[in-house]
């Protein structure tokens, strides 16, 4: 018997630290890890302890014994990546840094944010002897895209939440939320408080098409559509017309499949979740039948994740269609799938693409279309969205490597009432902070910001998570991603390359009370959550979101 990774992994690999046999990859010291999908289990080396359940923050393993029919395929994408990375016996454990033993009494950082980026690199931080973290966060609730950017119907991976509650109890660690960094405290005064200031502040923007159309009524970013289905109180009052029978979702990344997902699910199963009453309500009078998702490229380099694909089969009441002739292997198709360095999760994409298509419609009420090499050309309309323009696409890859979708002269047009782009999220400018425009990042080595022209060290400031990296990767990519940076910062304490603070201790509190009265701390945002779990039971809901911050402060009062 082993155990086995489902759909929820989030990769943080609190898992792999505690695997006594050293079974499950690729782990954060592999080359794979920041491009896997999933972290996968060698049943050959699995000695079936358990020990990796217990640490899995989402609850996402399970013993191969108790697999219900639908997860029987994640045995078959463990054993396809072992076939591919075969484990050789007698590697060793990285040796840790030995800084870890220093001392860093009275080292203060500041952290902005506070999505999993950022509270990965607090609990860092404050594991190490004598650092302290105050974290500063705009909105009124913390976790980021964990509360507002994961799926409502998708609760097993918010479970990681608990791990970044466990700083509550730590007397090194603050958190304030209510604090725009830039607005009621500037980069300086952070600054001149604190050894260094690491900024997670994510990607908040989108990227952009670039086509006739794109700003008509009716043509939406999907992040917005997912904040506010996931009730962010700054996209609360957004609406959404889904009076017509069918939706264009342009780009098949996870963020695609997350909202056609969302649009196709039965009302009363989101009413199972923490989903925000209004989107609910506006769910509820839906008269979506059909959601067509776009993807310019071909399957094999499709931007959604195998488990995230394998859980739309079995959505209920719903066919989910892919056309046989979109997905057939061409020649370049099979020399990918031939090349021995192709990851085991493009094979998997291709085949399960290919199974669907050979699959009759079961003739449900409801239909998901996934698309693969159609671009859209124009999104056409006079007052508002009418239709999408679709240029069929053919595949050529570039001297280096790269597959590219190049136009063909077919063209198609697939009436809409909505369009939802779903082609990736950007991050803005940090105030004060250089900022790399193009790539929508803070331009940075490893997680040190450097000032774009002259490449120099901006000294004390560092970032991680979206604003380093950009919008990549999984939850717990974030864990990886902040170990690194934190390691730098670290390393430059002890090197004594850090900015002595000029200001004490005590005078980040006092600042924060005079700028923000109405800061919500660790305990503050314990009671609120305790709230919006006591309002969901009643419903029979994990959680009913407060969202404005009237509502969310008058939990405090
Ligand atoms: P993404 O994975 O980067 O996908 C963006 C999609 O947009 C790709 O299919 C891309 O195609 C397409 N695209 C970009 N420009 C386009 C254009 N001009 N025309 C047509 N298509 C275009 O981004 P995402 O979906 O926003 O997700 C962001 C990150 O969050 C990802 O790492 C994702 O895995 C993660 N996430 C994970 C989950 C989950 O685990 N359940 C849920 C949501 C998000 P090309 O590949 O051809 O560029």
């Amino acid at each position: 018997m082993s155990f086995v990774i489902l759909q929820p992994c989030c990769n943080d690999a609190s898992c792999v630290d505690v695997c006594p046999v050293d079974c499950i990859h690729p782990t954060p010291e592999e080359a794979p890890f920041m491009r896997t999908e999933m972290l996968h289990i060698d049943p050959q080396t699995c000695i079936d302890c358990g020990a990796c359940v217990d640490a899995c923050p989402v609850d996402a393993i399970k013993s191969e014994d108790d697999l219900e029919e639908e997860e029987e395929v994640y045995k078959n994408l463990n054993s396809e990546y072992f076939d591919l990375h075969p484990l050789v016996s007698g590697q060793l454990d990285p040796v840790k840094p030995i800084w870890r033993k220093a001392d860093f009494t009275g080292m203060r950082v500041a952290i902005v944010g506070s999505g999993p980026a950022a509270f990965y690199a607090a609990l860092e931080i404050v594991a190490t002897k004598g650092a302290s973290v105050t974290m500063f966060e705009r909105l009124l609730t913390p976790y980021g895209l964990v509360r507002f950017g994961v799926a409502p119907d998708h609760p097993g991976t918010k479970a990681v939440t608990e791990v970044f509650k466990t700083l509550a109890r730590r007397t090194n660690f603050s958190l304030n939320l209510g604090i725009e960094i830039g607005k009621h405290i500037t980069h300086d005064e952070l600054l001149a408080r604190h050894h260094a200031v690491i900024y997670a502040v994510g990607a908040s923007s989108d990227r952009r098409l670039g086509i006739d159309g794109e700003d008509l009524p009716g043509s939406h970013t999907a992040t917005e559509f997912v904040a506010w289905y996931n009730g962010h109180p700054d996209y609360a009052n957004r609406s959404f017309d889904l009076s017509s029978e069918r939706i264009v979702v342009i780009g098949n990344g996870n963020v695609a499949l997350d909202v056609a997902r969302i649009l196709l699910t039965d009302p009363d199963e989101l009413d199972r979740t923490d989903i925000a009453d209004h989107a609910l309500e506006a769910l509820r009078d839906s008269k979506v039948r059909e959601v067509i998702v776009l993807g310019r490229r071909g399957v094999a380099q499709a931007g959604y994740t195998n488990p995230e694909m394998i859980a739309l089969r079995h959505l209920p009441d719903v066919d989910l269609i892919v056309d046989g002739d979109e997905v057939a292997t061409d020649e370049l198709t099979q020399s990918i799938l031939d090349a021995d360095d192709t990851e085991a999760s493009v094979r998997s994409k291709v085949a399960f693409a290919q199974d669907v298509a050979s699959q009759p419609p079961e003739g449900h009420r409801k239909r998901l279309v996934l698309r693969y090499l159609a671009s859209p050309t124009e999104i056409v309309g006079t007052d508002r969205v009418e239709s999408v323009t679709v240029t069929r696409n053919r595949l050529e890859q570039e001297s280096d490597g790269a597959v590219m979708a190049v136009a063909t002269d077919f063209t198609e047009s697939i009436d809409t009432g909505l369009v939802l782009r779903a082609v990736g999220y950007h991050g803005v400018p940090v105030p004060d902070l250089p900022f790399d425009a193009a790539r929508g990042v803070v331009p940075n080595v490893g997680g040190r910001v450097v000032d774009q022209s002259s490449r120099d060290t901006v000294s004390g400031v560092y970032v991680t998570g979206w604003i380093k990296r950009g919008p990549s990767g999984v939850i717990g990519t974030n864990k990886k991603c902040a170990t690194d940076t934190v390691d730098l910062l670290l390393q430059d304490y002890l090197a004594g390359a850090l900015p002595m603070p000029s200001e004490g201790p005590e005078s980040t509190a006092e600042l924060v009370s005079q700028r923000q009265p109405n800061v919500v701390d660790f305990a503050g945002w314990a009671t609120i959550d305790k709230a919006e779990k006591a309002a969901g039971k009643a419903r029979k809901r994990p959680r009913v979101k407060f969202v404005t911050p009237e509502s969310i402060l008058a939990e405090l009062n």
